[in-house]
């Protein structure tokens, strides 16, 4: 049987610190790995360049000249880590068997690599990353994250506890992935709708080696937001229930308002009165903006933009073949 090709799919915005090391080391995790013959020897690492501003397309290009095992897709403009992660993929699925994924900061120990590719030629098509612990997060970074998780199923919405964008996957399911036509890309949350057999790996999570995180509070904040309305409508559900319950009070109100007056009672003060047209026209102005929201997901959907358009590929064959 022909071994198996693997492709490491690296998405780089601004990593010109960390792509020298990331590289070196990613290398000789690949060459070890063809040694044991467990992968092929055309397997290659893929590095996507998602519009950085500074060297790195230069980097990956001097890569890609020294040895053919690099190979680069550069992106026209930034578009985010889930669209550079995808692009990559789109690309690398022509060539591999298994894709795995991975940031360019290898805080994701790549020694799990092993395990991943012994679960996908064991059968499963799906080795989800999961984090053993998170020791070296903030306790901020920790606590969101975990709350986020939380958030996430209880809302109803099927993702892997601890589980980022590490994972291998199969090229059938990688195929699958692409069908998902929609603009709004969450992949932690479209790769379980995927299906396949899956299985999960577990590692350490280290600290950034160079460089600063590229994912301020900002956009961990944008991230989790379009996570859940990507996934869920139980927000339009819980808005519906809230003005249901709100009608009732006020109609109970209304009824409690006239029987005062009947009966003699004083006029209701003013106070009152601009609390609650105040409170009222809080509670609508929330409700239309989540459902604004939704609608601007649809107006993006129906658009059907490109994900991203990918300017050049590097991807020669290796010597002597
Ligand atoms: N990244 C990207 N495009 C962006 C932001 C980030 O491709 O617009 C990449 C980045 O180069 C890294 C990965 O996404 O490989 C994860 O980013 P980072 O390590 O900064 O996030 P954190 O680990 O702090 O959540
Ligand atoms: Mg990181």
């Amino acid at each position: 049987m022909k071994s198996k090709i693997l492709y490491i799919v690296v998405p780089c915005y601004k990593e010109e610190e960390v792509l020298p090391e990331t590289s070196k080391r990613l290398k000789s995790k690949l060459e070890a790995l063809i040694e044991q013959k467990k992968i092929d020897s055309d397997s290659k690492i893929m590095f996507v360049n998602d519009g950085s501003t500074d060297n790195t397309w230069k980097i990956i290009q001097e890569l890609h000249n020294s040895d053919k095992i690099y190979s680069g897709v550069n992106l026209s403009r930034n578009r985010g880590h889930q669209n550079a992660l995808l692009a990559g993929m789109t690309v690398a699925v022509e060539y591999a068997d298994m894709i795995i994924s991975l940031d360019a900061d290898l805080q994701d120990d790549i020694n799990a690599i092993d395990a991943m590719v012994d679960n996908y030629l064991n059968g499963y098509d799906v080795v989800y990353g999961v984090r053993s612990s998170r020791k070296t997060d903030t306790f901020f970074k920790r606590f969101t994250a975990e709350a986020f998780y939380k958030l996430m199923k209880g809302l109803g919405v099927d993702i892997v506890f601890n589980h980022a964008d590490y994972r291998l996957m199969s090229k059938r399911a990688v195929q699958g992935l692409l069908q998902f036509k929609e603009v709004n890309v969450f992949l932690r949350g479209i790769v379980p709708q995927v299906g396949y057999p899956w299985t999960t790996v577990e590692y350490e999570r280290a600290e950034r080696f160079a460089g600063e995180s590229k994912y301020p509070l900002k956009k961990m904040l944008a991230f989790a937001f379009d996570g859940i309305t990507s996934f869920s409508i139980k927000p339009i559900r819980l808005i519906t229930s809230l003005g249901v319950g709100i009608s009732v009070v006020s109609i109970i109100l209304l009824i409690w308002t006239i029987v005062t007056k009947i009966l003699g009672g004083t006029v209701a003060g003013w106070s009152s009165l601009m609390v609650s047209i105040w409170f009222i026209g809080g509670v609508q102005l929330l409700c239309l903006g989540v459902v604004g929201e939704y609608i601007g997901k649809i107006y993006a959907e129906t658009k059907h933009r490109p994900l991203f358009i990918i300017e050049n590929i590097l991807n020669e064959k290796k010597k002597g073949e």
